[in-house]
């Protein structure tokens, strides 16, 4: 789908399993590069736009589906959400790495697009400290709680198509996991192919080539 140079890195998970704490973390301690999607949900309070998404009607959201304008998008908890294309894109060129926090049906279907995507589920240590998660977030109603966390529940079967699980039990150790993930991915010989050949040391080059 793309012309790679840096990684396109996808984080995701059931709702409360703590992805957007560790991507926040991760961004602050690495050069990577948050992708900002587009929703119609309302903005909880303090959420800016084009910062935390770029927050639209859901005319102006089926309008940029109609212009082929997202990666991918998805209905969540009866809004839509969308990554859009042509940010991602130029990150990509410019050899930058770029971090999708979504959804599961969104993950799953960038996953069909970009096979060398590096595709990681962040699961909760338990479902009671899920639920209890998602409750101390304090923005759901009772009913919206419930709808989540049954949800969650099912979710959790798709690890199995990603490449990574990671057990949020604390932030640090979680961040810590993903850390050893982008440096084994960046070791991988698909992904230096172009750098070994471009390098002029030869016995590398035959080492891996002969
Ligand atoms: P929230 O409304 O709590 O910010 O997000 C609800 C869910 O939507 C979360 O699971 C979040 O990861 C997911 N989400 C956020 N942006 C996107 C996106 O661009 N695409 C998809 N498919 N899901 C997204």
């Amino acid at each position: 789908m793309f012309t790679k140079k840096g990684i396109l890195i996808v984080i995701s998970g059931p709702s409360g399993a703590g992805k957007g704490t560790i991507c926040k973390e991760l961004l602050k301690k690495h050069n990577l590069h948050l992708s900002i999607s587009a929703t119609t949900r309302t903005p909880r309070e303090g959420e800016v736009h084009g910062e935390n998404y770029f927050f639209l009607s859901r005319e102006e959201f089926l309008n940029k589906v109609e212009e082929n304008d997202f990666i991918e998008y998805a209905e969540v908890y009866g809004n839509l959400y969308g990554t859009p294309k042509s940010g991602v894109q130029q990150m990509l060129d410019d050899g930058k790495d770029v971090i999708l926090e979504i959804d599961i049906q969104g993950a799953l279907k960038v996953k069909d697009n970009v096979s060398d995507g590096v595709f990681i589920f962040i699961l909760p240590p338990s479902m009671e400290e899920l639920k209890q998660r998602i409750i101390k977030r304090g923005s759901e109603t009772p009913e919206s709680l419930m709808t989540r966390f049954k949800s969650a529940y099912q979710e959790i079967n798709y690890v199995s198509k990603y490449n990574y699980a990671v057990v949020n039990d604390t932030v640090e150790s979680a961040v810590e996991k993903i850390e050893s993930i982008l440096v084994a991915e960046k070791c991988r010989v698909d992904r230096m192919k172009e750098k070994i050949l471009d390098s002029k040391e030869g016995l590398i080059h035959d080492q891996l080539y002969d």
